[in-house]
């Protein structure tokens, strides 16, 4: 079934003698905007400010970038590249300035496809190339924002869920665990049930003030999973994990469910630029739901829970080497727990010994920006 938007086929017409030739000049850098080779049912599309508002590649209308894109007098493209990147901003600044409950502890598990649907070639140079790519520029992204949080990484191929990245705060680790392409060759089917089972267990000890988060970036239009995959479904909603789905073939009823059942978003990549803009919108930690509270009845604003934090003590690197706690290791550097004095390499995590929640001051204070969002500026 092919997949679907808001748009409807029926209204397309295609100019189908009109044919570009091929990808001479593709540079990547978006000179090709908006073309598209009606003929071909690949997406080639690099145009990236319009996907929200554009139909699929293959359903498009032949469209002149030539004519969109204005010249300023000294013939520069400069001014129409930097409209576009305006536009951009001016949609991030949209988004609501008014103070909304969000988790700042996020915990999320990246699943990638690694079946052998991710190396087709519509999106360029392959699919699973270019997830790599957006997955390192995701990672980097999403630590820079959500200080606080921790992110694993799970694949699915050959059946199975494989842990590729342990749970873990540092964004340097994360980042190793996805840099060797050749460890990660696709093969096989992708197995949704197995690889979320996976990423489930490695969430369920969390407490219930942080976030439980799974983004799966799938390209398959197929899963084969041991079991029922709707008690998989029910499991997480239980358990309040969210789910997110992006899609790089088409939509998937299964994936949709996931997605709704669970509170997470769900999109289809249309073209290499939209990919990453649906990626991309999954970076701002997503907003609480009110639940209803024994007793509080569902009110709009919940009474706050409190947690407790600590902030450790740096030591010096000349300091005599000890063993850390989190990996048994001899080393110098490191942070104390201010409770119980063990030592662990990196903040923030939970200390290992007494389960207290590990931060510094700073990454705290630049976890508050999403709770209390500067105002858009007004042009003038
Ligand atoms: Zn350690
Ligand atoms: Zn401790």
């Amino acid at each position: 079934m092919p997949p679907r938007r808001d748009a409807d086929f029926m209204d397309v017409e295609f100019e189908s003698d009109i044919s570009l030739d091929d990808d001479a000049d593709y540079d990547g850098k978006g000179k090709g905007k908006g073309k598209a080779k009606v003929t071909d049912k690949k997406k080639k599309d690099k145009g990236k400010s319009k996907a929200k508002d554009q139909a699929y590649t293959w359903e498009a209308n032949f469209v002149r970038s030539w004519e969109t894109v204005q010249e300023d007098e000294s013939g520069s493209l400069q001014g129409s590249v930097e409209e576009l990147l305006a536009r951009g901003r001016r949609r991030r600044l949209l988004a609501p300035a008014s103070a909304i409950r969000r988790t700042i502890i996020r915990h999320l598990v990246l699943l990638l496809d690694l079946s052998s649907a991710m190396m087709d070639r519509d999106m360029r140079p392959t699919r699973f190339d270019l997830m790599l790519q957006y997955a390192r520029e995701f990672i980097v992204e999403w630590f820079d924002q959500n200080p606080l949080g921790q992110m694993g990484i799970v694949g699915m191929r050959a059946g199975i869920g494989e842990r590729i990245g342990e749970m873990s705060g540092n964004p340097q680790d994360v980042l190793k665990a996805i840099s060797e392409r050749h460890k990660m060759e696709p093969t096989g089917e992708p197995s949704l049930q197995n690889a979320i089972e996976m990423a489930r267990s490695s969430m369920s000890h969390l407490p219930a003030h942080s976030s439980r988060e799974i983004l799966i970036l799938f390209g398959s239009l197929t899963t084969c999973d041991p079991g029922n995959i709707h008690d998989t479904l029910d499991a997480c909603a239980q358990s309040k994990t969210r789910i997110s789905v992006v899609a790089l073939a088409a939509e998937m009823k299964i994936c949709r469910d996931l997605c709704d059942k669970t509170g997470g978003q769900f999109g289809v990549a249309m073209n290499e630029g939209h990919f990453k803009d649906l990626l991309f919108e999954l970076v701002p930690p997503p907003a609480q739901r009110s639940l209803p509270r024994p007793g509080g009845g569902g009110s709009a604003n919940p009474t706050a829970d409190l947690m407790m934090m600590g902030f450790p003590s740096r030591l010096p690197d000349t300091s005599p080497a000890s063993l850390c706690v989190c990996h048994s290791e001899l080393k110098s550097e490191g942070f104390l727990c201010p409770r119980c004095q063990a030592k662990v390499c990196d903040v923030p995590t939970d200390c290992d010994i007494c389960g207290l929640m590990i931060v510094s001051s700073p990454h705290l204070a630049r976890s508050y920006h999403h709770l209390f969002p500067v105002q858009p500026f007004t042009p003038v």
